[in-house]
């Protein structure tokens, strides 16, 4: 494998904001950067990576908590049931953590790399992961869950971070 590294996008960069676009037809080249996404997910100590987390506006999510790496394209929640609270970090904003409400359970439909149909279940911490992922290629972040007093908290880290992405973006 050639030697390309993604680049983690952090708080601030407009990717993060972007709906990402679904997949049309799955090529080898969606197959590579999964892989890298991967990489840089094992890299950054990470248990779930989306793609505008690197940088590209596509639906394509990893996760590993630890029972598999999961590479999956297009997903979507079915189905969801209970709730569950986490503390949730993101390696796009990175040292700040927020409490966030999600289902407990879910279905998901997807596709493998290779364009195959999957249905999966999940619980627990891997349904969380899958919900923050794909939040993820809506737009959405975890601090959009802060509350008013955990706004307060992060702001100035918030703005630091920002401040870093603009900077990464000077030629
Ligand atoms: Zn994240």
């Amino acid at each position: 494998m050639p030697e390309t590294r993604l680049k983690i996008k952090v708080f601030g960069d407009p990717v993060l904001r972007k709906k990402a676009k679904p997949v049309k037809r799955i090529t080898a080249k969606h197959r590579e950067i999964l892989s890298l996404m991967a990489q840089s997910m094992y890299e950054g100590s990470g248990i779930g990576l989306a793609a505008p987390q690197v940088g590209i506006s596509e639906q394509l999510i990893v996760a590993d908590t630890g029972e598999g790496l999961y590479k999956l394209i297009n997903p979507r929640i079915v189905k969801a049931q209970g709730s569950q609270v986490n503390q949730e970090g993101c390696l796009s904003v990175p040292g700040i953590c927020v409490k966030v409400k999600r289902a407990k359970k879910i279905k998901l439909e997807a596709q493998d790399e290779f364009g195959l149909p999957c249905n999966i279940e999940a619980e627990g911490l891997l349904a969380c992961v899958f919900q923050h992922e794909i939040d993820h290629l809506k737009g959405k972040l975890i601090v959009d869950y802060a509350t008013l007093l955990d706004k307060i908290k992060i702001v100035k880290a918030l703005r630091e971070l920002k401040k870093k992405a603009k900077h990464e973006d000077l030629p």
